[in-house]
């Protein structure tokens, strides 16, 4: 997941660490070193997550924040705001300004890297379907999905926490309960009986629990139907960092240190409120976006007409946001001797089983789109060409080395498909001109003896 990360403070030395930690794990990095400078970054829509520094001369964070949030072309980008230690008060001015994190310096790198990767990934829920409202063809009734999400994540949430110190837990109730209603239990077989019970929007569990494993309770509720979607939150004292690393492969969505600071916690809760909203609301989109007929009858791919209108949009997000993109062409060889030989049926088995070859082969985020009748359309974000020649040559060969087994087993037939591969590149272009770039390396590809990747040249 590459997120655009916006460092916003005043002292050089803080950016040059933060900025070294997340390049390192591969995230986008630009600065600013005063409040104004970051509001026209955000405004340009150049971030996808704010890192901002309370204490700044001028323009302090908390007024940074409650601008970015008041502003409606800014308010969906998340804030972590980055305070001291020994400012806990901080935490509560943060949160009245809108702050949908915090981190506490010195930057723990766990922290940092946890915190940034689990607000990005609410950034990448949210973008999709705000693209979704400037695309779709029902644009109003995504409009009211993304307003009744946001409303739903503000509700008071039901929250259900493990915990069998009651000294702490007692302590954490207090928190929670300003805004939400808890269920406290001390025992995870009990916990995992009201948990299925289901109801529950989080679910916060203490790693400290005693007579029972912790992370055992976090697997059970990833596998059991009515929580595997629940967010979890663990509390982990020191030193468990290995334990904590554990829950965070195992699914956990999140952690919160010991001494729990309250309004940390109820940031984190509302984090995962919103997550869950607009996953969920994402999901409906997508039924949604299935009756709105923007799917082909055959290979359950989009059809063209979403392709067109989805990839102007994508194209000019990376535009924008100079991020590449590539899109890839691919058509079967020689697929009217197909037909001709095994039967029109046959035919149509064929491209149901190339569809969801390709389907297994590319990530989520990639468009996958039946182009024309035996015609295919990928589209990559986030992807160069190197990577999409990895991606090409690998369908290619899951294509081509494994015959297409259809009618019950009763045919095998063998199948090739040549691609062609189009990337953005220095000059501005528009969807007419690459895909037209990938329409003539497909074409090049044919030409030079099919079952074959061409690159096209840059435009
Ligand atoms: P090339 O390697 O040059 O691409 O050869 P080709 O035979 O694949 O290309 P051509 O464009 O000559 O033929 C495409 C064939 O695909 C003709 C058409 O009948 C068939 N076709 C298109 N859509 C469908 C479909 O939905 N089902 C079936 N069974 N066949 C289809
Ligand atoms: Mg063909
Ligand atoms: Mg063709």
């Amino acid at each position: 997941m590459s997120a655009r990360i916006l460092i916003v403070d005043d002292i050089p030395a803080n950016v040059k660490v933060l900025e070294a930690r997340l390049l390192a794990e591969y995230f986008q990095v630009i600065s600013a070193s005063n409040g104004p400078d970051a509001l026209e970054a955000c405004e340009k829509g150049l971030c996808d997550i704010v890192l901002l520094d309370v204490m700044m001369p001028g323009m302090d964070g908390f007024e940074v924040c409650e601008r970015l949030k008041a502003n409606p072309a800014t308010r969906h980008i998340p804030i972590v705001m980055v305070t001291a230690l020994d400012q806990p008060e901080d935490r509560l001015q943060g949160l009245r300004a809108g702050a949908d994190d915090f981190l506490t310096k010195p930057v723990s790198e766990l922290a940092l890297i946890t915190r940034v990767k689990s607000l990005a990934r609410l950034k990448l829920l949210t973008d999709e379907l705000r693209m979704r409202v400037d695309t779709g063809a029902d644009s109003a009734a995504i409009t009211e999905l993304i307003a009744a999400s946001e409303e739903k994540a503000e509700r008071q949430a039901s929250i259900l926490l493990i915990d069998d110190n009651a000294s702490s837990y007692e302590r954490i109730v207090r928190s929670l309960a300003k805004e939400h209603s808890v269920d406290v239990v001390t025992q995870s077989q009990d916990a995992l009986f009201k948990a299925a019970d289901g109801g529950h929007d989080v679910i916060v569990v203490s790693l400290a629990i005693k007579n029972s494993d912790a992370l055992r309770f976090c697997s059970q509720l990833r596998s059991l139907e009515r929580t595997r979607q629940t967010p979890i939150i663990i509390i982990t004292g020191e030193n468990e960092e290995a334990r904590l690393i554990r829950g965070l492969d195992l699914g956990v969505n999140d952690y919160i240190h010991r001494p729990v600071d309250g309004n940390e916690l109820l940031a984190r809760v509302r984090t995962q409120m919103r997550r869950k909203a607009f996953t969920d609301a994402l999901r409906s989109s997508m039924q949604a976006t299935v009756e709105m007929a923007v799917t082909d009858g055959l290979t359950g791919l989009f059809n063209r007409r979403y392709f067109d209108s989805h990839l102007a949009t994508i194209l000019n997000r990376a535009t924008a946001r100079r991020k590449p993109l590539t899109v890839l062409l691919t058509d079967i060889d020689h697929f009217k001797s197909v037909n001709d030989t095994y039967g029109h049926q046959a035919g149509d088995d064929v491209l149901k089983e190339f569809a969801e070859r390709i389907k297994r082969n590319i990530r989520t985020v990639d468009l996958a789109c039946r182009y024309g009748g035996e015609e295919f359309a990928i589209v990559m974000p986030d992807t160069d060409m190197a990577l999409a020649k990895v991606v090409a040559e690998r369908l290619r060969v899951e294509i081509a080395s494994h015959p297409f087994i259809i009618d019950g087993g009763k045919q095998q037939i063998p199948v090739t498909v040549s691609l062609g591969l189009a990337s953005l590149g220095e000059k501005l272009e528009n969807v007419d001109g690459l895909v037209h770039r990938a329409d003539t390396a497909l074409y090049e590809a044919k030409r030079n003896g099919r079952n074959q990747v061409q690159i096209a040249k840059a435009a």
